[in-house]
């Protein structure tokens, strides 16, 4: 009787794995289509001054809008498109969308503010990562301020000297930076001094306790103060309310994002948070 019972556990654990690599394989297939479909396209989530709640820039987040799976979140296809050898082709595409959003802007007499565009494990794998970053650069004439870009801790652990020289040649070129998630990972703090980072993105799950939560009022305090003494931006992700956006911004935050400012938007949307300029020989 046990051995039945164990045999047919084990065919359930069998049959929901096979189930499961069906389903990741019909996903890669989805995607490796969509990409060629043109169903991958970003959205771009204001980034604000908290002092004056003005826009400063955005981030570039993927969206994979699939005919067979609906809305994918970025959370599920990302994964995937890491483990099947996907993510360069994904990567590439964010940063050209960015490029031709940002030119398309230009060519539109607006005054540019820089995007910020997420970076994967799998992209500081390839040696030439900054050399093509900066080709996409001068193929669409943007200057390279115009450009930021995200890491997380976790990527920062692997072939330290591979990433060190990506990451410093993408910092002479005059790209900034950021540490994304930040206080999530699992890498120690020495990674500051080794690499060329500009900003600290407080992770949002700090950020959804405040106020009143001890640990999360003095997580957040820890980061904005450190990242002070670095001289460094920070950015606090994930602001929903009001009172987040006061505590944070009474605490010497500078930057935020979240839903309480913006929700990701579509490319045209964004738009309409650039800067108005006005020019004496050309009123209204
Ligand atoms: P992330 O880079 O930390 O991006 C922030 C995520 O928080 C986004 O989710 C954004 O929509 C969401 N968010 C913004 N404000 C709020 C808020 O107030 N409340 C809540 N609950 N969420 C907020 P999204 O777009 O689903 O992206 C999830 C993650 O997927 C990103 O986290 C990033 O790690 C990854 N990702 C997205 N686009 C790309 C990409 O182009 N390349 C790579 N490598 N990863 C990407
Ligand atoms: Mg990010
Ligand atoms: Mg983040
Ligand atoms: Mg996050």
């Amino acid at each position: 009787k046990a051995k039945e019972k164990g045999r047919l556990g084990f065919q359930f654990f069998t049959g929901a794995m096979d189930r499961q690599m069906a389903e990741r394989r019909q996903l890669e297939k989805s995607l490796r289509r969509g990409l060629r479909d043109g169903d991958v396209f970003i959205h771009l989530q204001p980034k604000v001054r908290l002092a004056e709640g003005r826009v400063t820039g955005f981030e570039a987040l993927a969206r994979w809008q699939s005919p067979d799976h609906g809305m994918v979140p970025p959370s599920r296809f990302i994964p995937v498109a890491e483990e099947c050898g996907l993510i360069g082709g994904i990567g590439e595409l964010v940063l050209r969308l960015t490029m031709e959003t940002l030119a398309g802007w230009r060519a539109h007499g607006r005054v540019l503010l820089p995007v910020a565009v997420n970076l994967s494990a799998g992209q500081l794998g390839n040696p030439g990562l900054a050399g093509e970053i900066d080709s996409l650069l001068r193929e669409f004439g943007l200057p390279p301020t115009v450009l930021e870009l995200e890491l997380t801790e976790s990527m920062l652990m692997g072939d330290a000297d591979q990433v060190r020289a990506i990451l410093f040649r993408l910092k002479d070129l005059g790209i900034k930076l950021s540490i994304d998630d930040f206080g999530t990972g699992y890498s120690s703090l020495s990674y500051l001094k080794r690499f060329p980072v500009d900003v600290l993105k407080i992770d949002k799950s700090f950020v959804t306790d405040l106020p009143g939560d001890p640990e999360g009022e003095a997580i957040c305090l820890a980061i904005i103060n450190m990242a002070k003494a670095l001289s460094l931006d920070v950015v606090a992700e994930g602001v929903e309310t009001e009172a987040q956006s006061s505590f944070l911004s009474d605490n010497g935050c500078d930057f935020a994002q979240g839903f309480f400012f913006a929700r990701p938007v579509s490319v045209e949307e964004a738009q309409d948070y650039l800067p108005v300029t006005c020019s004496p020989d050309r009123p209204g």
